[in-house]
């Protein structure tokens, strides 16, 4: 890995030394299994292929300075995946099992973390599938959990800089008491069309209105979105949004900033009101936008003109990286020394 230009790499696959694996069969989770194939090897009638009982995570392990590698607050996306495992009918597995998994294929492939300066890192997938050979229509009796990593490059290359949205009513990308909470790849499939849509007009996301009457804002594809109006940090609530671990860290940060958190539906027209907003997520930490278009009723909400991001958002987005990559005290307990 010593000639590798980490600082490159897109957020893509490469495959890496191992991956590690664990399956539910007979009522009960197994010893966790260690593998060097990135190839799964399942029925063609399980029910993750047919009916989308499938569920995933996403967290990433940052090098320090002193070379130690860090993970970010890895219970609770173990903890989320168990409430993807209410909302599918899946087992949950345990969160201790989870971080093991966790630290194991870290360690495995230790080689592939990259270093501080790069500003790149070791991007963990974790996933549930269920399997057995199924046509009708009901749970699995076997499931597969299995964690790989890989490493990914800094998200912004040319610098912390917005990008553009749009609203657009005819899409949703998850139903008013559907499966919007948790993390499932069907939510994605559902969202495709209309994420290639607004790419091909430029925009870097679609940010989704709520799905019942469309009068509020939910969130955008991948990502929460939240907004700075004076000393407050406002971001949507709703049912059908994904509990975003980057969003309820932030949260804390700018309550820890002496400002104002406020979390409750939250009308489009508002948007005309606010200073600064935000895509947030782990791929991003932050990804301030520039301009909303609203493209259904032909408005435009400006928040930067000058294409650079807001004065809050540069400070949680450089106080929240700071802590990943062990700059700043973690006063918090947010971060996992891993060996
Ligand atoms: C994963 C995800 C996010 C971001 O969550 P983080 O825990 O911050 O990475 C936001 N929205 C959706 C729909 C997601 O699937």
């Amino acid at each position: 890995m010593e000639n590798m230009n980490w600082s490159d790499l897109s957020f893509g696959y490469m495959k890496t030394d191992y991956n590690v694996r664990c399956y539910y069969r007979d009522g009960q989770w197994g010893e966790l299994e260690i593998c060097s194939s990135d190839i799964v090897n399942i029925h063609m009638a399980a029910t993750c292929l047919h009916y989308g009982q499938e569920s995933f995570e996403g967290l990433k392990v940052f090098k320090g300075k002193d070379g130690k590698a860090r993970v970010f607050r890895m219970d609770e996306n173990a903890k989320r995946m168990q409430s993807s495992s209410r909302g599918i009918r899946m087992p949950e597995l345990p969160v201790e099992k989870f971080e093991e998994a966790v630290r194991t294929v870290v360690k495995l492939n230790k080689r592939f973390i990259p270093p501080y300066e790069s500003g790149a890192s070791l991007y963990v997938r974790p996933l549930m599938l269920g399997l057995g050979a199924q046509v009708g229509v009901k749970p699995a009796t076997e499931y597969l959990f299995m964690i790989f990593v890989t490493p990914v490059g800094p998200y912004f290359k040319g610098g912390f800089k917005p990008s553009d949205v749009c609203i657009m009513r005819e899409y949703d990308r998850a139903a008013p008491c559907g499966t919007g909470t948790i993390k499932v790849g069907g939510n994605y499939a559902a969202s495709l069309v209309a994420g290639e849509r607004a790419h091909s007009q430029g925009y870097a996301a679609v940010l989704y209105l709520d799905p019942r009457e469309k009068k509020y804002l939910d969130e955008c594809g991948p990502a929460n979105f939240f907004a700075i109006r004076g000393n407050s940090y406002i971001t949507p609530q709703s049912n059908s949004i994904l509990p975003s671990i980057t969003n309820k860290s932030l949260m804390q940060l700018a309550e820890s900033m002496g400002m104002t958190v406020e979390r409750r539906p939250v009308p489009v027209e508002e948007l005309a009101t606010f200073d600064e907003a935000a895509e947030c997520g782990t791929a991003a930490v932050i990804a301030p936008i520039g301009r909303i278009d609203d493209l259904d009723e032909n408005k435009s909400y400006v928040f930067s003109a000058d294409g650079k991001p807001g004065p809050v958002c540069e400070k949680l987005y450089t106080r929240l990286r700071a802590i990943q990559y062990g700059d700043e005290p973690d006063t918090f307990g947010w971060v996992t020394v891993l060996d």
